[in-house]
C-alpha cells in the first residue's frame, strides 16, 4: 500500500490526466467556438499541477483540489476545485472500492458548490449538464447495490455532456455566442465527463 507520493496511490488523478493530454487540443477547439479556447490549457495545467504536488495515496483527489483552487484560472479552476475539494470527503482506494454511497453524496455535495458559486441550473449548457446527471446516476446505483455505479455515472456524465450541444448556452462565455453554440458541446461538461470516466476506468474496469 502506498504512503504519501506514491504514484501508485493517485491512480484516478494519473487516469483523468492521461485523458485530458489526449483530448487538450479538441477541449481548446471547442472552447475557441463558443469562449475563449482556454479550457483545454486550463484543464491539462490542473492535472500537471496535481501531478507535480505528488500528493498523498488518496487517488490524488486532494492533489487534485488544490491545484485547482489555488493554481488554476478561468472559470473551470475554481468550480473543478469545489468539485475535487467535495470528493476528497470519499476515501479512494487504492485496492478495492470506494463507497458508493458515499461518493454519491461527495458528488451531490460538488454540484451544490458548483451550482452555489456559479448560479448554473440543469438546462443552462455548462458543466452542471454532465455533474448533476453523474450525481443521481452514482445515487441511484448505490441505492439499487449496482456493481458498477461508477460506470453508471461515467454513462450519464457523457450522455449529459453530448446533450449539451443542443442547448443554448445561458452562463458563462458562451452564453455571450448564445444560438450560435447549439451545435457545439459545453467543453467543461467534456471535462467532467473525463472525470467520471476515470473513476470507471480506475475502479470499474
Ligand atoms: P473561462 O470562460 O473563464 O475561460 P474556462 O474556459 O476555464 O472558463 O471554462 C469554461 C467552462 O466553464 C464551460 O465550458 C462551462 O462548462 C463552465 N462554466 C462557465 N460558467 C459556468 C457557470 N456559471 N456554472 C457552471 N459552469 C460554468
Ligand atoms: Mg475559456
Ligand atoms: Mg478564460
Amino acid at each position: 500500500p502506498g504512503d504519501a507520493g506514491d504514484p501508485a496511490g493517485r491512480a484516478v488523478l494519473d487516469r483523468f490526466a492521461e485523458a485530458v493530454t489526449g483530448l487538450r487540443d479538441d477541449l481548446t477547439a471547442l472552447d475557441q467556438l463558443v469562449g475563449d479556447g482556454d479550457f483545454g490549457d486550463n484543464l491539462l495545467g490542473g492535472v500537471r499541477r496535481a501531478q507535480a504536488l505528488n500528493g498523498a495515496a488518496d487517488g490524488g483527489v486532494e492533489a487534485l483540489s488544490r491545484a485547482f483552487l489555488d493554481e488554476v484560472g478561468g472559470t473551470s479552476g475554481p468550480l473543478f476545485g469545489l468539485l475535487f475539494q467535495q470528493l476528497t470527503a470519499v476515501s479512494w482506494p487504492q485496492e478495492g472500492t470506494p463507497d458508493a454511497s458515499g461518493a454519491a453524496e461527495a458528488a451531490a455535495a460538488g454540484l451544490a458548490a458548483v451550482q452555489r458559486v456559479g448560479g448554473a441550473e440543469v438546462g443552462d449548457g455548462t458543466l452542471v449538464d454532465a455533474l448533476a446527471p453523474a450525481a443521481r446516476a452514482l445515487g441511484e446505483a448505490a441505492r439499487d447495490g449496482s456493481e458498477t455505479p461508477f460506470t453508471a455515472a461515467a454513462e450519464a456524465a457523457a450522455r449529459g455532456a453530448a446533450d449539451t450541444a443542443d442547448l443554448t448556452p445561458r452562463r458563462g462565455r458562451a452564453s455571450y455566442v448564445g444560438e450560435r453554440a447549439v451545435g457545439v458541446p459545453d467543453p467543461g461538461a467534456l471535462g467532467v465527463a473525463l472525470l467520471f470516466a476515470a473513476l470507471a476506468q480506475v475502479y470499474e474496469p
